[in-house]
């Protein structure tokens, strides 16, 4: 089979290379993909910047139909359509696992970085109580989207940074900044404003000033967002700032936007070791500060209920549905942001 490998440490070194189909063993299950999105992470893997380990297929948000199940597998049947969590080979034992926290387990290592992944028409998945089935009537290309979804509401549904009626700032127009928008609107927020740069004009602000959700859309190198959020806000700040967007300016615009008190959700990644943080300014104005980074258990069926009742236009968000013979096109779309969501169907 054909399948996009990461295949030594450093930038670039991806490549598309003929690879046998995996075999499973009594405890796995083989998945036949039907879509896989693009992360930023798999944007970052290709520059070197996010941990991984060579040679790997790449792919982590996945969606597909299983084809075979390993005889130890009594909770799954070929034919069932699913999604699964990425945090393969957690330890079960660690005070992290035992927690509830596999996500940030030592020994986790996810499909298309630590495990063979998603971009290749054929998968095999360990630790198959992370799946989780999704609704007969959704289409793969909905369902492709549950794990940036089940990210999003890690990040702001589980840890109930806002409130209705809450004013809510969103750096970032990705695709990641989208769905939060659209999130935090569908658990309350009264109104959602979100912020881009120049880059994002032509295809990002344009969706977002088309989205009933989103209330206002702010290019922050043309309009002044602090003067426009003080006016809002009756000189207070926003209630809660979400940074979608990694970019170490947003982050301290972030702070400077958000009233004491207020909430911050971090979702970015900056694909640095270290950024300029507005450390002092935080302090000033006690700041609830969220770091979250992967998927909780609780946010997986919640992301599926969304796509499910329609809150994520996801057709308006996949840019790019392509095959993995496309894949450098893709790349570089997403890389120069000609692009929101692109997937690969198989
Ligand atoms: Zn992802
Ligand atoms: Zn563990």
């Amino acid at each position: 089979m054909k399948a996009l490998v990461k295949t030594q440490k450093g930038k670039g070194f991806v490549e598309l290379l003929e690879v046998p189909e995996p075999t499973i063993n009594d405890n796995e299950v083989l998945i036949e993909i039907k879509a896989c999105g693009v992360c930023g992470t798999d944007l970052h893997i290709y520059n070197d910047e996010f941990p991984y380990y060579p040679p790997v297929i790449l792919g982590h948000e996945f969606t597909g139909v299983i084809k075979e199940v390993g005889k130890n597998i009594n909770t799954w049947e070929p034919g069932d359509k699913v999604v699964g969590e990425p945090h393969t080979k957690a330890c079960g034992n660690c005070y992290l696992c035992r927690t509830g926290n596999p996500q940030v387990c030592l020994a986790k290592r996810s499909p298309g970085w630590g495990i063979d992944g998603a971009f290749a028409p054929f998968m095999k998945f360990p630790d198959t109580h992370l799946l989780h089935s999704i609704p007969d009537n959704m289409s793969f290309k909905a369902a492709a989207l549950v794990e940036p979804l089940a990210n999003v509401v890690t990040d702001i549904v589980l840890t109930k940074v806002i409130i209705p009626g809450d004013i809510v700032v969103v750096a970032g127009p990705g695709p990641i900044g989208i769905m939060a928008a659209l999130v935090a609107k569908h658990v309350g927020a009264g109104k959602v404003i979100m912020l881009g740069t120049n880059d994002d004009e032509e295809i990002r602000l344009k969706l977002c000033r088309e989205l009933p959700a989103i209330d206002i859309s702010i290019n922050v190198q043309k309009e002044n967002a602090k003067e426009i959020i003080h006016g809002i806000t009756k000189g207070i700040g926003c209630d809660v700032f979400v940074e979608a967007s990694g970019a170490a300016p947003a982050i301290t615009l972030g702070a400077e936007l958000v009233k004491k008190m207020g909430k911050i959700s971090a979702i970015g990644l900056t694909g640095k070791e270290k950024i300029e943080f507005p450390y002092n300014m935080l302090m000033m104005k006690s700041i609830e500060y969220y770091f979250n980074i992967s998927t909780k258990y609780d946010s997986w069926d919640r992301a599926i209920q969304f796509l499910d009742k329609g809150v994520i236009p996801y057709e308006k968000l996949i840019t790019h549905s392509a095959s993995i013979d496309q894949w450098k096109n893709v790349f570089d779309d997403l890389f120069s942001r000609k692009g929101m969501k692109a997937i690969f169907e198989f």
